[in-house]
């Protein structure tokens, strides 16, 4: 068993992707490829959630100084989250996402 309390790879649970942790300090919370996440944080970081659902991301948001933010809410239990895009995060990915519906 292992838990992850820290910054840490994982595998993804939507495209089954192995994401190695992100260099640079801060911690990887989705998948770059698919950009789908996992709810382990209730505070981004943390890891203090039970739940472990998939998150699916569901807009991309930009907010000034913070730049692109990546909405993702949980499968299971709809809890929403907001998070900066990494740097290598797949664009065409994003771009998908900033579609109208
Ligand atoms: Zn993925
Ligand atoms: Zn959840």
């Amino acid at each position: 068993m292992s838990r992850a309390v820290e910054n840490t790879g994982f595998t993804c649970l939507h495209c089954g992707a192995q994401i190695p942790a992100q260099a640079g300090g801060s911690y990887r919370n989705h998948c770059p490829r698919c950009l789908h996440s996992r709810h382990v944080d209730i505070t981004p970081g943390d890891r203090a959630a039970d739940c472990g659902a998939v998150m699916a991301p569901v807009a991309v948001d930009h907010s000034g100084k913070k730049g692109f933010i990546l909405v993702h809410r949980c499968t299971a239990c709809g809890a929403q989250d907001r998070n900066r895009l990494a740097p290598d995060d797949d664009i065409d990915a994003v771009i998908a996402l900033q579609r109208p519906v």
